[in-house]
């Protein structure tokens, strides 16, 4: 038997190297902890997503094998656990869209009329890929200057003209920068500059076939009309260069239409919007509270279930058990955690109550999995890491805000902050802007931090700006690339087997002490560029 020397100068046997799997499962503890042993809060106090690692495990398949399904409530699955925030810096219509056709899910905030709300929804219902449903449209009497004005704007110039300037008119041409390049005078109507001799689709074309024509015709643009001749739809042949395929679409099974959700407050006022929001198609509702364990919350919930059976209702926001458990036993579809996690929140700082939230994410979704409720882990989600994070610690989706507000599909202009960086307006919905902008008591976002006789209000947010992000339809996918790697490197192959893992105790993890995460972040380096991905 060979042998070596200890560092006593004792003699130690040196094992055959074929045994090493067997010596360790019979001589060894499994190396870090298991979920319960890492957020024994007793021992530890709360932890958020930056206290702990996850080990790895055995990588057996490629990372593209990694599926990410998961249910966001009780009847409706996505094929990507990311959901945009209810806010109003946040998601509106091309979120919504966006988030949809790349497999999350967007919830339209409520920080407008119930009108301007149900509208947004109904867009969503209502879009399909390559048609441009809301296109800008002009009248005869429109001038060149006005479409000078647009293409300035918005930097495109190819306008379907109908008789009274709006959309399901009847189409009488379109006018493009070829029919107005050299025409000096910026009055002269457009009947006088338009094509009329068009080249149209009929309504419910297919996009593959609009496609085709729009080929073969080789014009701009190509306007869908319907059986009277009333413009419906556009599409543009620049879009079709880099028109999309979205394999990952949320839909419900035998659907066309994408996924959408919207939040409401629980004020008696919050029924009626429902109402219109139920009529624009909507899918997912969330009651929109910092603190969801209410009367009123449970109220509206019970009216919900009882008002509208088909609809998925969502509530919180919680982050203890015994919150969750009257929302639970109340009929929620899913739950919202977090309070006071949220990276433009002060929620903590001024009223003195919240919680860190990964152990937040894992008391409730240990707990709540036992009815069968899915959870959405809301709030404090920086980088890939935290959403794995998230979803190892048993919530069902990820919400982000401060993130997602930075892309172009978030609703506002990119400006340049005083050093120079381009930047998009981000607040939180409890920030003294956002309950200011309350332009009529029909606005009730804001009441979820503050009540309509209240003489002071309090800021729960702060409002400020975030980084440029580009678009959701690159930055998505990285999150979706990146969590497919991450996946793999712990060794399994889909989010279900992820929590399984974890409750087998299969999956490990180990706490992260201060110097543990100064060296797992970039260090000792005079410079650097951090290009998150290519
Ligand atoms: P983020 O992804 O870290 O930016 O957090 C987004 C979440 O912060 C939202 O989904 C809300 O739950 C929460 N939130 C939004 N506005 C406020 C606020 O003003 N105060 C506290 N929390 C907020």
């Amino acid at each position: 038997m060979p042998s070596t020397t200890s560092v006593t100068g004792a003699p130690v046997e040196v094992l055959d190297w074929q045994s090493a799997v067997e010596v360790l499962n019979q001589d060894y503890k499994r190396d870090g902890l298991d979920v319960k042993s890492l957020l024994d809060s007793d021992k530890r106090g709360g932890l958020t997503y930056n206290d702990f690692l996850i080990l790895p495990g055995y990588i057996g398949f490629s990372a593209h094998e990694v599926t990410l399904d998961s249910k966001i409530t009780k009847k409706i699955s996505l094929k990507l656990p990311l959901v945009s925030s209810p806010m109003d810096t946040v998601t509106e219509t091309d979120m919504a869209i966006f988030m949809a056709l790349l497999g999350g899910l967007g919830i339209i905030h409520h920080n407008c009329s119930a009108e301007e709300q149900a509208e947004m929804v109904r867009k969503v219902k209502k879009y399909e890929n390559g048609f441009i449903l809301d296109p800008v449209v002009m009248s005869p009497t429109h001038t060149v200057g006005d479409v000078r004005k647009v293409k300035e704007e918005n930097g495109f110039a190819g306008i379907p003209v109908t008789e009274d300037g709006k959309l399901y008119s009847k189409l009488v041409g379109i006018v493009t920068m070829r029919d107005i390049q050299f025409h000096n005078d910026n009055s002269t109507p457009l009947a006088e500059v338009m094509t009329t001799d068009l080249i149209t689709a009929p309504e419910g074309i297919t996009l593959a076939a609009a496609n085709n024509l729009l080929r073969s015709s080789k014009k701009g643009k190509l306007p869908v009309i319907d059986a009277s001749g009333n413009l419906t739809a556009l599409l543009s042949r620049s879009d079709l260069m880099k028109n999309l395929h979205f394999p990952l679409a949320s839909k419900l099974p035998d659907s066309k239409q994408l996924l959408c959700g919207a939040a409401i407050g629980t004020r008696e006022d919050d029924k009626a919007r429902l109402h219109k929001l139920v009529e624009a198609g909507l899918d997912v509702v969330i009651m929109d509270s910092s603190q969801g364990n209410s009367l009123y919350q449970i109220g509206m919930l019970k009216w919900i279930k009882a008002t509208f059976p088909d609809l998925q209702v969502i509530a919180g926001n919680v982050v203890t058990r015994e919150q969750a458990a009257n929302l639970i036993a109340a009929g929620a579809d899913g739950l919202r955690i977090g309070m006071g996690s949220g990276s433009a929140c002060i929620t903590q700082e001024v009223m003195a109550v919240g919680r860190p939230q990964a152990t937040a994410v894992y008391s409730i979704c240990e707990f709540a999995r036992r009815f069968g409720v899915p959870c959405i882990a809301d709030g404090g989600v920086q980088n890939v890491g935290h959403i794995v994070k998230a979803i190892a610690l048993g919530a069902s989706t990820v919400m982000m805000g401060g993130l997602l507000a930075g892309t172009t599909e978030s609703p506002g202009k990119y400006f340049l902050s005083p050093d120079g960086k381009l930047v998009k307006a981000y607040r939180g919905m409890g920030s003294i802007d956002a309950m200011e902008s309350q332009k009529s008591s029909d606005n009730a976002a804001t009441g979820r931090y503050f009540s309509e006789g209240d003489k002071v209000r309090v800021a729960q947010g702060v409002s400020g700006s975030v980084l440029d992000r580009g678009s959701v339809t690159k930055f998505v996918p990285y999150l979706q690339a990146g969590l497919q790697h991450s996946l793999q490197d712990i060794g399994v192959q889909s989010i279900e087997e992820l929590q399984k893992g974890v409750e087998e105790g299969s999956v490990r993890f180990e706490v992260r002490t201060v110097s543990a995460q100064a060296e797992g972040n970039v260090h000792g380096l005079h410079e650097f560029n951090k290009k998150l991905y290519a």
